[in-house]
């Protein structure tokens, strides 16, 4: 059976990203950020995931700081019970709302599992 599996990747500024371990695209560069890899874990799903065989499972990453996400929602909501728009109207100003990430979350490189970048 052939290897499968993923690499959990960490930039220098805590951006979190996985590589499929067949996808010879990467560049080892943050896709958020463009920074270098500061730390990296091969997840071996080659017998699938066993939570009894920690190689097959994802390190869980401590979350340094989190997504910050754009929600108008509440506040769109009250504005259009004020303006009365056309239906149509309304449905484009709730495209307009879907809540955006404003930046991605950042996690601390594990101390004791996965590889270091010689960075
Ligand atoms: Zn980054």
């Amino acid at each position: 059976m052939s290897y499968e599996g993923y690499q959990q990747c960490l930039c220098t500024n805590g951006h979190y990203w996985t590589v499929d371990c067949y996808d010879h695209s990467r560049n080892d560069l943050c896709p958020d950020c463009g920074s270098p890899i500061a730390w990296e874990n091969g997840v071996d799903l080659t017998n699938g995931s066993d939570p009894n065989d920690p190689s097959s499972m994802p390190v869980e990453l401590e979350v340094a700081t989190p997504a910050v996400v754009a929600d108008l929602s509440v506040a769109l909501d009250k504005l259009l019970n004020l303006i009365q728009p056309s239906p149509v109207d309304r449905e484009a100003f709730l495209k307009l709302c879907i809540p955006k990430r404003l930046s991605e979350a950042t996690y601390r490189v594990p101390k004791n599992q996965g590889r270091r970048s010689s960075l």
